[in-house]
């Protein structure tokens, strides 16, 4: 099965913790606080790999949380920061946020991209001593990493994008005409997964072209293979058409045509005026007559023509000669600008605070009291003064004495729990 599409989950990797430590050595007193700092978090960093060409991977693993950092260690020890963790995509992958749909990025260039930043280590004790305060008996906490949504969407670079019903001979074309090798057979939806070659023309010169799974009729609204795949030739410069003009399988090249066209103008109508010509194929058994009455068919419809055998080798050169012909004509592959991200701010930046009252409790809850809490030291008096000063500038007084606090009620931040003095 291919899979051009996933939604994954990323969790970056949170800072380690500072430690509280103090010198010791024999005969020494009270030695001076060494708590090292923890280690920064694993970032999730997107790379493209030209291996890949198709999202399958993303099928079963969905969720992927980077490791964290360590924590920091006496004797000033940072903690070890974690190894990024790289996310391998097929080039021509957009990366979205499936919060907002904002294109983060187009992984077409080489360009790695970080999609979910790693966590700080927080500071260790060390950091904190001063001459009045000689004993700093707590750390920071290392921050969390982003969380984010990702939405994988894959939209294949090619310069050329072969159009037309399964069986009329797109793959054939493609392995003759390049050095891919996509599988031909004689029945329908042999293509599953979109294939690309390099067509090489004269030194140095190339361009790419994708097989991509037969359109068939309804594919727009849904039917079949189609719809899907469609998505693909979205970056395609030109699009060739192959029609069956042999009429095997009863075909009729005309019908054929025309119900290529209306799905492609019923998917996108913007894709319908892509720049495309047409080739009919298998002319090694075709009627002379039927490949004429389709060529003045399809040229009164301002198309340009080329009959061909893919099979038999016949009019290639013609075909890819115009097309190079063309491609020197049209804009370069078009490439998607990222968007702006509308990150949800950091945790620890955003200080709402949310009171409720039962009884005499007032249980206060806002996320970035989690890591106020989590880096003081209740035993210890410089801590709670960072703490007290902490809840008057980040509102929290003020709040409760909002909802109409009284000295003696009972203050509950997560589980942490204290009388309430003015
Ligand atoms: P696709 O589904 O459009 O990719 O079609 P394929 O390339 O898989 O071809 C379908 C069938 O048509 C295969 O049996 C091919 O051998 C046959 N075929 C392709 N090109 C020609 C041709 O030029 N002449 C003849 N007689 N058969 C062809
Ligand atoms: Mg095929």
């Amino acid at each position: 099965m291919f899979v051009d599409i996933a939604k994954i989950m990323l969790k970056a990797g949170d800072g380690g913790n500072g430690c509280v430590s103090f010198h010791r050595e024999k005969f020494v007193a009270a030695g001076g606080p060494d708590g090292g700092d923890g280690g920064k978090g694993s970032d999730i960093v997107f790379e493209v790999d030209d291996n890949l060409s198709t999202l399958a991977d993303f099928r079963y693993k969905r969720k992927y949380i980077a490791p964290n950092g360590d924590n920091g260690q006496t004797k000033k020890s940072s903690g070890r920061s974690a190894k990024n963790l790289i996310i391998k995509v097929p080039r021509g992958t957009l990366l979205k946020d499936a919060a907002t749909g904002n294109i983060l990025a187009d992984m077409s260039s080489g360009e790695p991209f970080i999609a979910a930043k790693g966590g700080r280590g927080g500071w260790g004790n060390s950091h904190f001593a001063t001459p009045t305060r000689q004993v700093p008996n707590f750390a920071k906490s290392g921050k969390a990493g982003e969380t984010i949504e990702i939405l994988l969407e894959l939209k294949l670079l090619a310069d050329v994008g072969l159009l037309g019903f399964p069986n009329v001979g797109k793959s054939t074309l493609l392995s003759v005409v390049s050095e891919a090798t996509p599988k031909i057979a004689n029945y329908h939806f042999t293509t599953l997964s979109p294939a690309l070659g390099v067509v090489r023309i004269g030194v140095g010169e190339s361009f790419v072209m994708a097989d991509i799974p037969g359109l068939i009729e309804g594919a727009s609204s849904g039917a079949g293979l189609g719809f899907e795949f469609l998505r693909h030739i979205d970056r395609c410069r030109l699009l060739v058409h192959i029609v069956d003009v042999s009429g095997s399988e009863d075909r009729d090249p005309e019908k054929d045509f025309d119900a290529i066209n209306e799905e492609l103008a019923a998917y996108s109508p913007e894709l319908a005026t892509r720049p495309q010509i047409v080739a009919g194929n298998k002319t090694d058994i075709a009627d002379p007559e039927a490949v004429e009455k389709f060529r003045a068919f399809v040229e009164g419809k301002g198309f340009e023509f080329f009959p061909i055998s893919a099979a038999a080798h016949l009019g290639l050169d013609k075909l890819i000669g115009a097309v190079r012909q063309k491609l020197a004509t049209l804009p370069p592959v078009k490439v998607y600008e990222p968007q702006p991200r509308e990150t949800a701010p950091l945790i620890s930046d955003k200080r709402e605070v949310e009171v409720e009252v039962r009884g005499k409790v007032y249980y206060v809850k806002g996320e970035w009291l989690k890591e106020v809490i989590n880096s003081v030291n209740f035993n210890d008096t410089d801590s709670l003064r960072f703490f007290e000063r902490m809840l008057k500038n980040g509102g929290v007084i003020a709040k409760l004495e909002e909802t109409g606090i009284n000295e003696g009620d009972t203050v509950n931040i997560y589980d942490m729990e204290f009388d309430y003095v003015r």
